[in-house]
C-alpha cells in the first residue's frame, strides 16, 4: 500500500472486539505491533459461579516505520478486531510520530 509520495495504508484497531489476545502482536514479522492489558474481575456473576477475569486493553500501538502492510495481524486476528482503512496517510517525520497509539494508557 506504499505510494510513490511516502504515503502508506492504514489499519484500524476496532476496540471493542479487541480480546487483548496478543496473537497479532505475536504474528506480526517485525514486531510493530506494542499491547498492553490488564485483567479485571468479571462482574455480575451468578451467584456459586467461580471467579472469573476477562482482559482489558491498556495501551495498542502499531510502528508505522517497521510495518510491512502485510496484512498478517489483520488475517490472523481471530475476533476481526482488526481492518485495513481505504486511505493513504502521511507519514511522520519522527520516530515518536511513527508510532500510532490507538488506545492509550490512562494518563
Ligand atoms: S501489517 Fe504486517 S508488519 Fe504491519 S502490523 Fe500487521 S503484521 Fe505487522
Ligand atoms: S489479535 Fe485481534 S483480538 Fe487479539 S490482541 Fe490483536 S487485535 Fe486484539
Amino acid at each position: 500500500m506504499s505510494s510513490p509520495e511516502g504515503s502508506h495504508g492504514w489499519i484500524r484497531l476496532i476496540e471493542p472486539a479487541c480480546t487483548s489476545c496478543m496473537i497479532c502482536a505475536r504474528e506480526c514479522p517485525t514486531w510493530c505491533i506494542s499491547l498492553d492489558s490488564h485483567a479485571e474481575p468479571v462482574g455480575d456473576l451468578p451467584s456459586g459461579a467461580r471467579e472469573r477475569t476477562r482482559n482489558v486493553l491498556d495501551r495498542f500501538a502499531i510502528d508505522w516505520s517497521l510495518c510491512m502492510y502485510c496484512g498478517i495481524c489483520i488475517e490472523e486476528c481471530p475476533y476481526d478486531a482488526l481492518e485495513w482503512v481505504g486511505e493513504l496517510t502521511q507519514p511522520g517525520f519522527t520516530s515518536e510520530a511513527l508510532v500510532e497509539e490507538m488506545v492509550r494508557p490512562p494518563s
